[in-house]
């Protein structure tokens, strides 16, 4: 049977990695501080499928914690994602993509393990060129608001790819670019969340901004099967992928498409735009779709029909 850890599986895109990881005949050890997260997202596993840890990754798991003897992947994914959690945690922010990164770094050398690196689209910062590729080194911020986690995913690639060059090991750095689905929590303040549970509420959809700015949505079940390939294929090592959907909208038509879907009529209230909020972001996945054979195949309209039948419960 092999064997995967991954860190920061009790949260919202992790517990669906480990849902396929399982299906796919893995042993997962989750390793997780619950700080966003929750064993819940997990309960449709037994311990003879995953090994629950509620550990702080910025803390080197020894072997009294982390009873493995072995493993064949890590795949860490540890980390607030929301810009309101991320600001809150703004330092375990910065801890966890930076000393968090090398622990988790540490264990795939300990175990000779692959290594695939959750990185995000906001290494790009607010791009000057769309849509993004891999090879474009961003446009970033490196002290504002959202630094602590830009620059700690940055810093996350810049010591895995260190670890690359310096032991061997093989290392996969996926960048993430928005994400829905079931199990995003209600309250996490992202758009996603947000305008669901409005439509849901017969309340207006809170734009900020004029709504102009772009983004790119991707579906959780499509993120996955990239993360998947991306980290069981061969003859990857040291490569950069974005995984997203290359379909970009603006978050007005956004709204649009979730009022739509939750069949209510659209109402809109406008606030202000946060500081250093990205005006754009598209992802160019032609690398992957080459290198992983991998698309997104889920519709937005088809993926937000399942999004609001979980909220609905
Ligand atoms: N946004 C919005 N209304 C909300 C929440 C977010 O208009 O209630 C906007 C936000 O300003 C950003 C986009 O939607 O431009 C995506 O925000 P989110 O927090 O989901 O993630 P981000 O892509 O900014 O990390």
């Amino acid at each position: 049977m092999k064997t995967a850890i991954v860190t920061g599986a009790a949260g919202f895109m992790g517990s669906h990695l480990v849902d396929k990881l399982v299906a796919e005949g893995y042993f997962v050890a989750v390793i997780d501080n619950l700080a966003t997260g929750t064993w819940d997202n997990l309960k449709q596993h037994g311990p003879d499928q995953v090994m629950k840890l509620t550990w702080d990754i910025t803390e080197y798991p020894t072997e009294d914690v982390l009873p493995l003897s072995a493993a064949d992947v890590v795949i860490h994914l540890a980390s607030a994602a929301s810009p309101i959690h991320y600001r809150r945690l703004a330092l375990e922010t910065l801890r966890v993509n930076s000393i968090g990164t090398e622990n988790a770094l540490k264990l795939a050398k300990k175990y000779q393990a692959r290594f695939v690196l959750g990185s995000t689209s906001e290494v790009y910062g607010d791009p000057q060129i769309s849509p993004q590729v891999e090879s474009y080194w961003g446009h970033v911020n490196p002290n504002g608001v959202r630094s602590c986690y830009d620059e700690g995913k940055r810093y996350g690639e810049a010591i895995a790819m260190e670890y690359h060059r310096l032991y061997g090991l093989d290392l996969r750095i996926l960048r993430f670019f928005n994400c829905y689905g079931p199990r995003m929590q209600s309250e996490d303040g992202r758009v996603v969340p947000n305008f669901v549970r409005q439509a849901l509420e017969g309340k207006a959809l809170t734009v900020y901004g004029d709504g102009m700015q772009t983004r790119s949505f991707c579906y959780v079940s499509d993120e996955v099967r990239g993360i998947y390939e991306a980290a069981t294929r061969e003859g990857l090592s040291g490569e950069v992928f974005n995984i997203g959907n290359p379909e970009e909208r603006t978050i007005m038509n956004f709204a649009e498409a979730v009022a739509k879907a939750g069949g209510v009529d659209l109402h809109t209230e406008f606030l202000p735009l946060p500081a250093d909020d990205p005006t754009n972001r598209c992802p160019d996945i032609s690398k992957a779709q080459r290198m992983l054979g991998w698309a997104p195949k889920v519709s937005l309209e088809e993926g937000l029909e399942k999004t609001f039948a979980y909220f609905r419960e």
